[in-house]
């Protein structure tokens, strides 16, 4: 789990053997290839999950999510 700005996240690491699928990275909107590692992130507060399910699990480039906290700081 990581503490961030705007909440705690649970956050696993995938490795490429895991990775069976393309995911759109939301940090750069670009899709991640099947086979790359990679990192699944979702909110632990479970409000978060109102209307979205599960689906609110994302999957982020490891570059991205770590360069997230500072895209979204004003
Ligand atoms: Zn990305």
């Amino acid at each position: 789990m990581e503490e961030w700005s705007d909440g705690d996240w649970v956050v696993r690491q995938i490795t490429g053997a895991t990775s069976t699928k393309p995911y759109r990275c939301p940090g750069c909107d670009q899709l991640i290839q099947p086979g790359t590692p990679h990192v699944v992130a979702w909110p632990v507060d479970p409000r978060s999950f109102a209307g979205t399910g599960l689906d609110e699990r994302r999957h982020w480039h490891t570059a991205c999510w770590q360069a997230r906290d500072r895209r979204r700081r004003r």
